[in-house]
């Protein structure tokens, strides 16, 4: 199975014009940078396998994309989390309902001790039969998919620049782990095409720390807000420049990563007037399906 080339759409937010690679667009199920991480597994064909292991949050991007990967194969997804909790098991929503519905087997590990990662290696102990993924992708694995990413990105932006050579293009993506961004760097910068990003997940040490373990020389620029930003939490900023994007562009993005990102976009943009941001929508809008409610809750209650 062969996924086809994702489209770029132009629009414009707050004076800002700017491009959107339509990652988000890219299968019904299987689309966003977790598709693209996993890509190469779409492509693996040992009739060996029959099950696909994997550890997070019970609401992370990464087990949607997994089950509906394994869905794809005909594997059976085994998804190991810490614990489920009690509102989220009696009244499902987002990635994990989506997951459970697609046949996902999510198994909670707490009462072991272990963390879930540990779990796996000492009691479940994959075979030749499973194939192992680190949570978020984060690992080599991912590497040719977010290449095939920056091909896309590469013959879009030289149609473009044939036609109008004075186009400066970069492109932009928010980080989690950080191997998304990393690896369309790789492929990005030798072509002298700026990668900006951003550190949802940690603070951008701990994204230094990410990209040093993926041992790649040239690292994409990280940009910062002027206050600290936790993973997860609330903010009525994100929630203000969520709502002004759709209400412009009539483009949903996720809840979680992008409304930093765009966030120091409009602080770069003051000093960077003549780039053109190309911005890749890495997809996750299940998860707005548990985000949208709490955010509404907290700063538009009835
Ligand atoms: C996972 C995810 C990210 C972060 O990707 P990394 O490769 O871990 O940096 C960003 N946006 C969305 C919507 C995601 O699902």
């Amino acid at each position: 199975m062969k996924l086809t080339n994702t489209p770029v759409t132009e629009h414009q937010f707050d004076d800002i014009a700017f491009f959107l690679k339509r990652d988000d667009q890219m299968h019904p199920q299987f689309s966003g940078n977790k598709a693209r991480k996993f890509m190469a597994l779409l492509d693996h064909d040992d009739p060996k396998i029959t099950t696909l292991i994997g550890y997070g949050s019970p609401q992370a991007n990464s087990l949607y994309s997994m089950a509906a990967l394994a869905s794809l194969k005909g594997w059976q997804l085994e998804f190991y989390v810490d614990h489920i909790p009690t509102w989220l098991k009696s009244n499902p929503i987002g990635n994990y309902r989506a997951a459970l519905e697609l046949g996902a087997d999510i198994i909670a590990v707490s009462e072991s001790g272990l963390h879930p990662h540990e779990y796996i290696h000492t009691i479940r102990k994959p075979n030749e039969d499973s194939l192992f993924v680190p949570e978020g992708g984060r690992c080599g694995l991912a590497e040719a998919g977010v290449k095939q990413l920056a091909q896309e990105l590469i013959d879009w932006i030289t149609q473009q620049t044939n036609s109008q050579s004075n186009l400066n293009f970069v492109v932009a993506l928010p980080s989690g782990t950080g191997t998304t961004a990393l690896y369309l760097n790789k492929y990005l910068a030798p072509l002298g095409i700026e990668v900006l990003t951003c550190a949802c997940v940690g603070g951008s040490d701990y994204l230094r720390h990410q990209f040093a373990e993926l041992n790649e020389p040239n690292l994409p620029t990280i940009l910062e807000l002027e206050y600290k930003h936790h993973f997860g939490k609330l903010y009525s900023q994100d929630f203000i420049i969520w709502q002004q994007i759709l209400n412009e562009t009539n483009i949903e993005f996720d809840l979680l990563y992008d409304p930093m990102m765009w966030q120091c976009l409009q602080s770069w943009k003051i000093n960077n007037p003549d780039k053109q941001i190309l911005y890749v929508h890495q997809g996750g809008l299940l998860g707005n399906e548990s985000m949208l409610p709490r955010y509404q809750r907290k700063y538009s209650p009835q």
